[in-house]
């Protein structure tokens, strides 16, 4: 098992395995995007599994690598094909008109839409329409050491996931330990929950990275979901915000500038290490407020650094950089078939 704080390394190696691997003991069909601690105000999932129409997820890329929030949706989503003021193209939003003036500048500022001026009159036009690439919603809560108390104290939670719908399945995902899980465990969680059990093992690769299910998830989308129009729409934008960030924006929050930062294979996973405190930390702790941060040395940004020590500035571009060669594989991976 992954030699860290155990919640945070662990799930940071379940996004690797989901990115790789999902969906469990079946063949990919879909195009595949991970991102961690998504959700709603009232519930954060560790980890959020899209899965993606392909040809949908290729034309999304027409409206750059970056998220488009729910105002900005509301412009792209809605601008027509033909040039139009914007107050008789779009729906009304519900709120004062300046708010969606803002969001198309915005919009125009990242060439997701077009616009013009006719006298006093703000006209817009699509760049294209906007996709239909979203199939479903996967969420994950990891658990790396599920016992009775950690499922009662879970199953409250995925109780609401179930109701809510939000996603089209829950899982936990847990680590293998080589037996079966027990019987009392699955009573504590509800039975739409699906169990995953997972092994890092990195001190014998022929394991690594292994995921078995124990129990199979029910569908919880409710059948007239369709219809739902609310419910589609807070779908997408989760779903758009998966698509910004990805599950190595770690960077964002964590101390790549300090020196201690690395990045440490495990198994087929990068994972943050710290060299003052010889382990794994977590993202929380890895903070401006961290006593021991010190800043990486000026000369270190002088020359070329391997990944293993920083500095920050190669560490945040190589994650990056993994995130956009990712997307660009799930892209191209359908568009061989
Ligand atoms: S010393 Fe603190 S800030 Fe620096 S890498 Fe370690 S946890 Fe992060």
């Amino acid at each position: 098992m992954y030699p860290g704080t155990a919640e945070f390394g662990f799930e940071l190696l379940v996004c690797r395995w989901a990115e790789e691997s999902w969906p469990p003991e079946d063949e990919r069909s879909d195009a595949v995007i991970v991102a961690r601690q998504l959700g709603t105000r009232r519930r954060r999932w560790d980890t959020v599994v899209l899965e993606c129409d392909p040809a949908g997820l290729r034309a999304r890329r027409e409206f750059g690598e970056r998220e488009l929030d729910s105002d900005l949706l509301h412009v792209v989503r809605n601008a027509p094909a033909e040039w139009e003021w914007y107050r008789d193209a779009l729906p009304h939003p519900g709120y004062p008109w300046r708010y969606v003036r803002e969001a198309i500048h915005r919009a125009a500022a990242r060439d997701a839409v077009e616009t013009r001026r006719r006298g006093n009159r703000i006209e817009i036009r699509r760049i294209a329409p906007y996709p239909d690439w979203l199939r479903r919603i996967v969420a994950i809560e990891n658990k790396p050491d599920l016992d009775a108390s950690a499922a009662r104290a879970l199953s409250s939670q995925l109780e609401h996931d179930v109701e809510t719908a939000l996603a089209d399945e829950v899982w936990v995902a847990t680590e293998a330990t080589g037996r079966r899980i027990e019987p009392a465990l699955l009573e504590d969680l509800p039975v739409d929950v699906g169990i995953l059990a997972l092994s890092f093992d990195d001190a014998n690769p022929s394991t690594a990275d292994t995921g078995g299910v124990e129990w199979y998830p029910s569908e919880v989308t409710p059948p007239d979901a369709a219809a739902d129009e609310e419910r589609q729409r807070r779908r997408l934008e989760l779903a758009e915000r998966a698509y910004g960030r990805g599950w190595r924006s770690y960077h964002e929050t964590m101390r790549p500038d300090c020196r201690h930062f690395e990045l440490r294979r495990f198994g087929r996973a990068l994972v943050p290490y710290c060299g003052a405190k010889r382990r794994s930390q977590t993202a929380a702790e890895c903070a401006g407020s961290c006593e021991r941060f010190e800043p990486e040395p000026p000369l270190w940004r002088t020359r070329g650094w391997p990944i293993e020590g920083g500095p920050g500035k190669g560490i945040k571009g190589l994650l990056r950089r993994r995130r956009e060669w990712i997307r660009d594989r799930e892209c191209e991976r359908v568009g061989e078939e």
